[in-house]
């Protein structure tokens, strides 16, 4: 039933997963790998539905539901209505419906069509901001500025979903590093998103990005520099409320708090981190 690779942010595991697309409609960042062989590609209404059936035949007591692949949030307003409204209708335990938003989807949909879109049931968006450095966001292609992913972010917010934005630590390389963690902070800030999770790097595949690592053209941070990295992006992190996880198979070590009540907290175990240095084994790190 699916295509495959699939792909989900850790908290849907789970969640049943139904594919209203395959691959990325982007799928121009340099760092990622994960959908470079699937020609993206949104399935029609009959073989969405046909997945439905499947899915509440398989799981019916589904309770969440994660639309796939890499930005279902792509498809067409009037699409996502209806395929929300079949959810409804087919899941009576139904309490979550998420899915990847990429900046530009939100860009292009008007705030009503979101607001429409939260009210029939999507309640989640997964928004992977990476950066908020721009050089960083232009040199790993992602497509848009800081500016706009600040826009998105805070239309997401105001049109009443649940936002989890996701940064890659390590993105910057040794030469971008600071303003990576300063900008992302401030750009995170300014979204005030509902949960923050910070991933480290990790290269996967013959991702350009793994090509000018072998060039010598971008330089690896250390697991120490990751840390540094983090301290000072926390340190300069301004959030209510957030929900802090930094729990991701690629991390070196696991974290977690709500910002800003438990910033010293976190700065204190990220100093004791460093001196003891009980960093994950790289062979550990992974999906
Ligand atoms: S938008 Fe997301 S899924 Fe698409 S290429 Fe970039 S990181 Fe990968």
């Amino acid at each position: 039933m699916y295509n495959y690779p699939l792909y989900r942010p850790p908290s849907e595991a789970y969640s049943l997963i139904l594919q209203l697309s395959h691959g990325c409609s982007h799928n121009k960042c340099t760092f990622c790998y994960m959908y470079k062989d699937k020609n993206f590609y949104i399935k029609s209404i009959e073989e969405i539905k046909e997945h439905i059936n499947w899915g509440k035949e398989q799981y019916p007591d589904a309770s969440r539901i994660f639309l796939a692949d890499g930005n279902a949030l792509v498809l067409p307003t009037p699409v996502l209505l209806e395929v929300l409204q079949d959810l409804k209708d087919n899941f009576p335990y139904l309490q979550r419906i998420s899915c990847y938003a990429a900046p530009k989807d939100l860009l292009k949909k008007g705030l009503d069509e979101l607001k429409e879109l939260q009210k029939a049931g999507l309640s989640l968006l997964y928004l992977g901001v990476e950066s908020g450095c721009d050089g960083v966001l232009k040199k790993v292609n992602k497509g848009v500025t800081s500016e706009e992913m600040i826009i998105a972010g805070k239309k997401a917010i105001d049109a009443g979903f649940q936002l989890s934005t996701m940064v890659i630590l390590g993105l910057g390389g040794k030469k971008l590093w600071r303003s990576h963690a300063e900008k992302t902070a401030e750009v995170i800030s300014a979204i005030n998103p509902n949960y923050f999770s910070p991933l480290t790097l990790m290269l996967e595949g013959d991702t350009p990005l793994a090509k000018e690592v072998q060039r010598g053209e971008f330089e690896l941070l250390s697991p120490d520099e990751i840390m540094e990295e983090l301290r000072l992006m926390i340190e300069n992190l301004d959030l209510e409320n957030c929900v802090f996880r930094c729990n991701h198979a690629s991390n070196y070590v696991p974290l977690k708090g709500i910002l800003n009540k438990d910033k010293a907290k976190i700065l204190a175990e990220i100093e004791g981190i460093k001196k003891i240095r009980n960093f994950k084994n790289e062979f550990y790190r992974g999906l």
